[in-house]
């Protein structure tokens, strides 16, 4: 057992697409290591998204980018959980199975980017979410959060203001962050790629020497794949 596994200290999970992993993830996911003081951030692929179309590149090959980027950050591990089930990768099915791993007392988050709340209540069984993590949500330039509706009087019911009130229970805040803007998106990249331009820098070398071993977005004709 590693030291920060006996340390019973918080862990989080940050789900995604990942076509491809970038550094717009990779910094947000080391600041919030350090912000919220986090034993262990689960990088978690999706295998087969609810809300938008199954990604062409195979869930596997984006596993293996996250694998590939995360390299030897041990507090970041690659969460391939999604690609072991059938059906729509549901993330609160994750989220239980994480609670049974981590056991009740553990504080338990579910991060995600200001773009993702915007269709939160669309997505199943949302408000039953915080009964087994918090949820983090990061600020992302070009986005707000929702101002009115059922996700915004939700935000409000359950805000919590310091990071360290998420380490005194299990579930159940939420949590606004601000960390390093980095106008950086797969989207950006695919497209990129797809018109014969370099995604260089903006996503680990390792990952783009894989995307170009494996021929990913290149031969494409538009920028949804
Ligand atoms: P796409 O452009 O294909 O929609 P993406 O760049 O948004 O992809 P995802 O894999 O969908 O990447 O993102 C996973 C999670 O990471 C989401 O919650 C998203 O909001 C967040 N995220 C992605 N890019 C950034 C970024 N540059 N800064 C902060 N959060 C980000």
């Amino acid at each position: 057992m590693r030291p920060w596994e006996a340390s019973g200290a918080p862990v989080a999970v940050l789900g995604g697409t990942f076509n491809p992993i970038h550094n717009g993830h990779l910094r947000s996911a080391l600041e919030l290591v350090e912000h919220l003081g986090l034993a262990r951030l689960h990088l978690m692929p999706c295998a087969t998204p609810p809300h938008r179309e199954t990604p062409q590149c195979p869930a596997a090959r984006r596993a293996d980018m996250v694998e590939l980027a995360i390299g030897g950050e041990p507090r970041l591990r690659c969460d391939r959980r999604e690609l072991q089930r059938t059906g729509t990768s549901w993330t609160i099915d994750s989220l239980e199975e994480l609670r049974a791993e981590y056991g009740p007392q553990r504080s338990l988050s579910l991060v995600m980017g200001c773009d993702a709340v915007q269709g939160l209540d669309r997505w199943h069984r949302w408000q039953a979410l915080l009964e087994f993590a918090h949820i983090v949500v990061i600020a992302r330039p070009g986005w707000h959060l929702p101002a009115q509706g059922a996700v915004a009087t939700w935000l409000a019911a359950h805000g919590v203001a310091e990071p360290s009130a998420l380490q005194q229970r299990p579930a159940g805040g939420v949590l606004v962050l601000q960390l390093r803007p980095l106008a950086i998106s797969s989207t950006e990249i695919r497209a990129l790629c797809a018109s014969g331009r370099s995604p260089r820098y903006l996503l680990p070398e390792p990952v783009l020497d894989y995307i170009e071993r494996h021929q990913l977005y290149a031969a494409a004709t538009d920028t949804h794949f």
